[in-house]
């Protein structure tokens, strides 16, 4: 994939989530701005493309000198917090990505650029489909976030396996396929088929109207112990 298809990935992915206030990317070599979100004019991006080439330089400059050795800590990501927002700048290739967002979405916006500079991606074992551009909506804030998280960083919904949007598998943050747990619906079935032999065997001891009543209560139980271990081995 070719950098101009990365960069309309990024910004299509970052128009689409919540929380994200706005985004500028500015091609450093041609000093001009590449695109932005809706919400700013083109004569604001013109006045933000220098301080964000600027921003740029110097994430690039500290992540030479940094302190920490270590290959995790040399990111190419600077951020800036006020007031519960966030400024982040990110360099990927020749473009520099600025993006103003809610403070809570600023670690997981370097942990995908730091995997989009490695070269990384992040694919569904079933269908292949790239998932670090993907977005997700909350079950239960019905905010959109990123479809790697695997918390909400909004809500803190638990969000470690969710429906692949190529395939439908339920599949976790790495893109592994979930299985449906074989011994839990396997005790539903069983207990199930225990109920309904109770029912049979008290209907049995009794006569006329009574024995129809303990099957029908046999039946109708071991259906919802049944039911009960489908749902319950449900991946999610
Ligand atoms: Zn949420
Ligand atoms: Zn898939």
């Amino acid at each position: 994939m070719g950098l101009s298809g990365l960069l309309s990935r990024i910004a299509g992915f970052l128009g689409k989530l919540s929380g994200v206030r706005w985004f500028i990317i500015v091609d450093r070599d041609a000093r001009s701005v590449a695109t932005h979100s809706p919400v700013i004019s083109d004569k604001d991006a013109e006045e933000l493309k220098e301080l964000i080439i600027n921003a740029g330089e110097i994430s690039e400059a500290f992540s030479k000198y940094s302190l920490f050795r270590r290959r995790e800590m040399k990111t190419r990501t600077l951020y800036v917090k006020f007031n519960g927002e966030g400024l982040e700048v990110e360099n990927i290739g020749k473009f520099v990505v600025a993006i103003n967002t809610d403070e809570k979405l600023l670690p997981v916006f370097s942990k995908i650029f730091d995997l989009l500079r490695r070269g990384e991606t992040v694919k569904c074992e079933n269908c292949g489909r790239e998932l670090l551009l993907e977005t997700y909506t909350c079950p239960r804030c019905g905010r959109t976030v990123p479809f790697i998280v695997e918390e909400c960083p909004h809500c803190g919904y638990n969000l470690r396996v969710k429906k692949c949007p190529g395939c439908g598998n339920y599949i976790d943050v790495r893109g592994r396929v979930i299985k449906r747990d074989v011994g839990v619906l396997a005790t539903g079935v069983l207990i199930g088929i225990l109920v309904l032999l109770l029912g049979i065997y008290m209907g049995l001891t009794v006569t006329g109207n009574y024995r129809l009543l303990f099957y029908g209560i046999g039946a109708i139980m071991g259906a919802i112990m049944g039911l009960l271990g489908y749902i319950l081995s449900s991946p999610r």
